[in-house]
């Protein structure tokens, strides 16, 4: 085990912001982790758990705590019955490598999450979404490192209280436990969701006839790699804010003020609305203040052109949510974890 001083974070955040760790250390098994926190030295030090570094944002210069760098590895198929296969993997796994082993395998269920950056231990704190698919769908259970006394616990799907990119670990248990794995319940036969966004037409340019989850799979990776900016060669952690939720009446207001507003209705007699269009209304797409500024494909995602450091990407999300709620009276809520 290493434990360094004053380590350099700019490669290990997908923003790419030059911050640095007081302490850095990276662990690969239950044990060493329990073992680092033992040591008396670290003990009221705070930590920051990181995986890929895909979706957060670094505001401070340096972060007076211990990044703990979570490399527990290994997927293994733990049981099947008929219908189901149940595969466990450790926390840091790389998110795609993982999808790409259950397609390999024929389990389904998670192909439309293909090509989400970061690794599998961050996936239950935001229930990662997309293509109308979330983790929560195929979640068996997670094993979780408690802080506070070094006892393991097993978080079950209730425990989990997943929402909308939401989990109990992005609220009440913030910070006080370490995923160390995640087990999965995978389909023996598949169900297609090819109705979200682009899939279908993806899936008729590339000529497929039959579906299969490895199409899918292909389809989302196309429409993602067109759409969305490369971190290896833009700094952005994906989408900066969540999808705002209002209700019916306030919809229908907005909808008289502005026709061509986009909203989903949700099943809680609220809608959802495009954050990245509210944004776009607001002038935002495209704009660059220094070296920070709103992607000119997607203004959901805020991107890091060079050098910014991640105080002006604050800002900027800041101006951001106060000129959407000014226009639209609609409060964004940041989906990035920021430190
Ligand atoms: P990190 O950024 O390392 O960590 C995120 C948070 O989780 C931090 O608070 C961290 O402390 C905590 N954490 C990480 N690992 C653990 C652990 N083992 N135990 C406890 N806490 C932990 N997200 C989506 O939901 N859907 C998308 O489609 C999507 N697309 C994206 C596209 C791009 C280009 C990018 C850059 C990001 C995208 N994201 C998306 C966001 C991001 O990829 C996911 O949220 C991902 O799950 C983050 O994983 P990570 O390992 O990088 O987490
Ligand atoms: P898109 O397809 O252009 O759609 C724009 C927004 O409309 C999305 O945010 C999506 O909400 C919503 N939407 C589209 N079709 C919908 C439907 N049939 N029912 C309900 N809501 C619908 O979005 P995109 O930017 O290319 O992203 C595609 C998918 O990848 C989305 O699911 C998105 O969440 C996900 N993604 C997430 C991140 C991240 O960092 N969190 C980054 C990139 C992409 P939802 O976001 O609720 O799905």
């Amino acid at each position: 085990m290493i434990i360094l001083e004053n380590h350099p974070l700019g490669k290990l955040n997908t923003f790419g912001i030059d911050a640095v760790a007081r302490f850095y250390v990276e662990l690969s098994s239950t044990e060493q982790m329990k073992e680092f926190l033992q040591k008396p030295e670290f003990k009221n030090i705070p930590k920051l758990i990181l995986g890929g570094g895909s979706n957060l944002l670094f505001t401070k210069q340096v972060l007076d705590c211990v990044v703990l760098k979570n490399n527990i590895r290994g997927i293994n198929k733990v049981r099947e019955d008929k219908e189901h296969v149940y595969v466990r993997s450790g926390a840091g796994e790389n998110w795609h490598n993982f999808v790409m082993y259950c397609i390999e395998h024929n389990y389904a269920g998670i192909e439309n999450l293909s090509l989400i950056p970061g690794n599998v231990g961050a996936g239950p704190m935001q229930n990662i979404g997309a293509y109308g698919v979330e983790l929560k769908d195929v979640f068996q259970e997670l094993e979780a490192l408690n802080l506070a006394d070094l006892k393991t616990e097993i978080f079950n799907r209730e425990q989990c209280e997943f929402g909308y990119r939401e989990s109990v670990f992005k609220k009440q248990a913030r910070n006080k436990y370490i995923i160390t794995s995640v087990t999965f319940c995978l389909n023996k036969t598949p169900t297609f969701h090819t109705s979200y966004g682009a899939i279908n037409q993806e899936l008729e340019a590339m000529g497929v006839s039959e579906l299969s989850i490895a199409a899918i799979s292909q389809a989302v990776c196309n429409i993602r790699r067109s759409k969305l900016p490369d971190p290896a060669v833009i700094g952005n952690a994906g989408s900066f804010f969540k999808n705002p939720e209002v209700d019916e009446q306030k919809f229908a207001a907005l909808k008289t003020q502005f026709p061509a507003i986009v909203g989903y209705p949700l099943d809680n007699k609220k809608v959802k609305l495009a954050a990245g269009w509210l944004i776009e209304q607001c002038g935002w797409k495209g704009k660059i203040l220094g070296e920070a500024g709103v992607h000119d494909k997607q203004a959901l995602v805020l991107v890091n052109y060079g050098k910014a450091t991640g105080k002006e990407l604050y800002d900027l999300s800041q101006r951001v949510l106060d000129s959407v709620k000014e226009k639209f009276g609609v409060e964004l809520e940041r989906e990035v974890n920021i430190y």
